[in-house]
């Protein structure tokens, strides 16, 4: 079976999610550990990386306790 990865991107930073290996640990949407303007589970699409920096969403991608969450550099933002 296919593993579902969903996109995200601010044209700078691409955000990869992987639901199936997230245990929605709460960490990258709680407002004490989190960046709630990125990662909203009541919104759709639930992550939105044009809210915020590219920097702080690195930092909070790389707090994500599964893997679920990953992200790579756009071309655009290696100019
Ligand atoms: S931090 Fe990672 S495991 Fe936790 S809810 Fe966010 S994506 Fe899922």
């Amino acid at each position: 079976m296919k593993e579902i990865t969903k996109k995200y991107s601010n044209g700078e930073v691409i955000v990869i999610w992987k639901p199936s290996i997230c245990k929605h640990s709460t960490i990258c949407w709680k407002e004490a550990t989190g960046l709630p303007e990125v990662f909203n589970p009541s919104k759709h699409p639930w992550i939105t990386p044009e809210q915020s920096t590219t920097d702080k969403i690195v930092e909070q991608v790389k707090k994500c306790p599964s893997g679920a969450l990953s992200y790579f550099m756009t071309e655009e933002a290696r100019k």
